[in-house]
């Protein structure tokens, strides 16, 4: 088991990177620079975004340095399950009973923007990367579990939030045949998307490329210097040499504590797994994202690819109870023990109609996602360490935040803007109140699980 921290060389391979594009072992030039304005570290969708909002808003931007460890996208973004779903009541109703209603509103209009934005980037750009706008269908598998949603659910449409309207609920009685799934006892519908990740975020650096930004791909970053010297530049050591910048963006997420000491238990690495299923045989038509949501801790997400095959991950059921199969583990070159067969015959056990399609699993891989110790991302510059910025701690759901959290990131690498100013959700600003909290609800969440009896 890889327990270092850093990404393991020896990653198991996505079925998004069965096809990999001619920058996945790219090197702008031959010898790293010794100096660069911006710094990002991490080659995956976060940093995609972040070179592309300040190569869009700030077209004459300083020289910008990007390193990543392996492949570009191969990380949790070249491994992930493709879902853009921006929840407009599930997570934001959590969010607003913790927080408040003005939490649970910013988060659920931030996400429903992203996907606004990522299609229109999608189209301008042309870019080829099988993006299907259609709805996600939340299944719950309990009366009690589909109560508590509707009634989050309601609670945020009665207070006004826009995105909310979207939503649409669907009673116990119907829900199996609306949703196709075997034993639903009810269902939430709302507007969701999926693509090919590597492709948006391939193209994405081939632009920025295009436009000057200096990518190096297998390039390790062992340290970052514990204060910037007195010119306020920070030392990045990489197994090529180091790299002196004034600014530098943490986007390693995962595996953001190898680098910064302080990211121990605040961004954890959680093993997850996702796995590609072939439809050899007739089968109902799907058009639905999924969420098959079998208990708060357990659920599953899939989406249907636009030609017929199925993405689905989870498994959590599997091994979650043994922590030491996904806690603080980033080994994403092995299979998690019985995940391989939790997927074999899925859509035949639960999907209506499926019974005799065949339908196999044809790849299947781990990733490492990063949880954060408060379930929710962490954004903006590092207290006390001026002009290191972290960009991380997305707890699995990435995807719809991601591309809107770079933009406000571009204005305060760049700029100076301060994270009020940047229209970013407050609640992902990293502040020293959320550093220094020893409150840790990954663990909490796997404390009662594992406490807990075993239905
Ligand atoms: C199995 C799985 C399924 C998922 N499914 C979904 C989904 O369907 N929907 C959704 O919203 N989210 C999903 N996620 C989460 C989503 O993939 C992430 O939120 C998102 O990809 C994070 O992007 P990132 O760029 O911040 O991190 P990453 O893509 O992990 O990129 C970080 C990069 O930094 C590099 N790096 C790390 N350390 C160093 C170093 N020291 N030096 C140089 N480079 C370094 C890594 O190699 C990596 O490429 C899933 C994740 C996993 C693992």
């Amino acid at each position: 088991m890889n327990t270092n921290s850093f990404p393991d060389p020896n990653g198991m391979v996505s079925f998004w990177r069965t096809a990999p594009q001619n920058l996945d072992n790219f090197r702008s030039t031959e010898q790293l620079p010794t100096e660069s304005d911006i710094i990002v570290i991490g080659g995956g969708y976060s940093a995609a975004a972040l070179v592309t909002h300040i190569l869009e808003k700030y077209p004459k931007a300083p020289s910008i340095l990007v390193l990543e460890a392996r492949q570009l996208c191969s990380g949790a973004s070249g491994r992930n399950g493709g879902h853009i779903k921006p929840d407009p009541y599930y997570h934001a109703g959590q969010l607003a009973e913790e927080h408040g209603l003005i939490s649970g509103r910013e988060l659920a209009e931030f996400e429903g923007a992203n996907l606004d934005a990522v299609k229109e980037y999608v189209e301008r750009e042309k870019v080829d990367c099988d993006l299907i706008i259609t709805r996600a269908c939340d299944v719950h598998f309990s009366s009690d579990q589909d109560k508590q949603a509707k009634s989050r659910l309601r609670k945020l449409r009665k207070a006004g939030i826009k995105v909310v309207k979207d939503a649409s609920e669907v009673s116990g009685k119907y829900a199996e045949t609306v949703s196709g799934v075997k034993g639903a006892k009810g269902c939430v519908t709302f507007t969701a998307g999926h693509l090919w990740p590597y492709k948006l975020i391939h193209h994405m650096f081939t632009s920025a490329v295009k436009r000057g930004v200096n990518l190096q791909t297998n390039t390790r970053v062992t340290k970052i210097s514990v204060t910037a010297d007195s010119q306020g530049f920070w030392s990045v050591t990489t197994d090529r040499g180091v790299i002196r910048a004034p600014k530098v963006v943490v986007a390693a997420n995962s595996y953001t504590q190898a680098l910064l000491p302080e990211y121990k238990d605040k961004i954890i690495p959680y093993r997850g797994i996702s796995c590609h299923i072939a439809t050899p045989g007739p089968s109902p038509l799907l058009v639905n994202t999924y969420a098959l949501r079998f208990k708060d801790w357990d659920f599953d997400y899939l989406i249907p690819r636009p030609d017929g095959s199925i993405v689905v991950g989870g498994a959590r059921s599997v091994y979650f109870r043994n922590k030491a199969e996904w806690y603080n583990n980033t080994d994403d070159s092995a299979l998690i023990k019985g995940a391989k067969s939790y997927f074999d015959g899925y859509m035949q056990r639960h999907f209506c109609g499926w019974e005799n399609s065949g339908a196999y699993v044809k790849e299947i891989w781990t990733g490492i996602m990063g949880y954060s110790s408060d379930k929710l991302p962490r954004l903006g510059p590092i207290p006390g360490k001026s002009g290191l910025y972290i960009m991380g701690g997305w707890t699995g759901h990435g995807m719809p935040q991601i591309f809107l959290a770079a933009k406000g990131m571009a204005d305060m690498v760049v700029s100076n803007v301060p994270y009020h100013q940047t229209g970013l959700p407050r609640v992902f600003e990293e502040t020293e109140a959320r550093l220094q909290s020893t409150s840790n609800k990954v663990m909490d969440s796997w404390s009662q699980v594992a406490q807990g009896p075993r239905l």
